[in-house]
């Protein structure tokens, strides 16, 4: 799923912590001075691996708890 600079509307590089809001490289740089405030879509990309690998470790699960796992995922990529 691509994200959209909530600027531009040109793929989003970063994200603003906790937060929905998302930024292409150009204007998160123009939007604050400290791009440390901000995560790289990449990172939470990579979080996000990890978190369905671990999940995948987990054999023999019922319908209803894989669907809860991808209301999570889908939480955990708004976020
Ligand atoms: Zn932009």
């Amino acid at each position: 799923m691509v994200k959209k600079c909530i600027v531009c509307e040109e793929e989003a590089k970063y994200k603003i912590k906790d937060t929905s809001d998302y930024y292409c490289e150009e204007c998160a740089k123009e939007n604050f001075a400290d791009i440390d405030l901000l995560v790289k879509v990449e990172e939470v990309a990579k979080q996000l691996k990890e978190f369905l690998k671990k999940k995948m470790q987990h054999m023999g699960k019922g319908e209803e708890e894989e669907k809860q796992d991808k209301e999570e995922i889908l939480n955990a990529q708004d976020n």
